[in-house]
């Protein structure tokens, strides 16, 4: 602000190399003694960096940064998944998936095609995903999540006349991300109209050439027997659990719990061929199978990480 005389005169020569132990630690004593006032730019935003001049302060890009994490709309369930808190064994099914999550977020904005996580319940695959966006607003990446049910449920509120919402209020931000994850894909009935409002999506942000990582619990192929015999162990874990109610009916989006557990649904049957195709042009597929987490299955976790 040029006009602002006392923030102009605060301006300052920043001496110290800004990297250093001994700055750092300092910068910690005077957000503590002060955290009003930036100690680079006293609030102006601009610092100067003895050597290599002025330049947008520090403080501005955390600002942004804190910024982008409010506007992704990350779960607080899963606020603090991250990359380095992903556990798996080496060369496990989730350890190649984890090895795919760093990778993005390393390669970015070099990278021309998304994920899809694909597996059963609770392997760890919205971790994932939440962990790509917060690698990804780290390096200043506006990033959004949504898990689909939700977006779907928010979109069909919209068409309420009493809504405050219109349609393409929910839509933009969907649309515009540069980088969006849609979580649970194919968890909600599929009426005709919950098709076309996935290939809406989808497509819009595939013509747009956006990164967009998808999770679903359905698979490709029809289960295997052994497959079966897990899901069965799933669904009475699954029938023990009564904590998660919200799940079962969600106005007229209702989540289909028995067909989510089903042996014989696959992700086309969910959301059928085209936009099965479609998904594969998009995205690297990448399979976590339930058995590498069975192995290491802990009741409490499990619980933490599959409703
Ligand atoms: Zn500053």
């Amino acid at each position: 602000m040029p006009s602002d005389k006392a923030n102009k005169s605060a301006i300052r020569i920043v001496n110290r190399d800004e990297t250093s132990d001994a700055d750092s630690s300092k910068n910690e004593l005077n957000i503590a003694t002060d955290p009003a006032v930036c100690q680079y730019c006293f609030g102006t935003g601009t610092e100067v960096v003895s050597g290599k001049g002025a330049r947008p302060c520090r403080c501005r890009a955390q600002d942004s940064r804190q910024r982008f994490l409010e506007a992704a709309r990350i779960p607080r369930r899963y606020a603090n998944c991250t990359l380095d808190n992903f556990k798996s064994d080496p060369n496990s099914s989730p350890n190649i998936a984890f090895r795919y999550a760093c990778r993005l977020v390393l390669d970015y904005p070099d990278v021309d095609r998304g994920l899809l996580f694909m597996g059963p319940v609770g392997v760890g695959k919205t971790h994932l995903a939440v962990a790509i966006l917060q690698g990804l607003i780290q390096k200043g990446v506006p990033c959004l999540f949504y898990e689909f049910g939700s977006l779907l449920k928010e979109i069909q509120d919209s068409y309420n006349p009493i809504s405050k919402n219109s349609e393409l209020r929910v839509l933009a931000p969907v649309y515009q991300a540069e980088v969006l994850v849609l979580d649970e894909l194919g968890a909600t009935i599929p009426t005709d109209w919950v098709r076309d409002t996935m290939h809406q999506i989808i497509n819009k942000r595939y013509n747009d050439k956006k990164l967009t990582i998808f999770t679903t619990n359905f698979l490709d192929d029809p289960r295997t027997e052994q497959d079966e015999a897990a899901a069965r162990q799933d669904e009475a874990i699954d029938d023990q659990d009564e904590a998660a109610p919200r799940r079962r009916t969600r106005g007229k989006l209702t989540v289909d719990r028995r067909a989510r557990q089903s042996d014989t649904q696959t992700l086309e049957d969910r959301i059928g061929t085209r936009l099965r195709s479609r998904l594969y042009e998009m995205c690297n597929k990448v399979l976590i199978d339930g058995e590498d987490y069975r192995k290491r299955l802990d009741k409490r976790r499990f619980d933490s990480t599959r409703i």
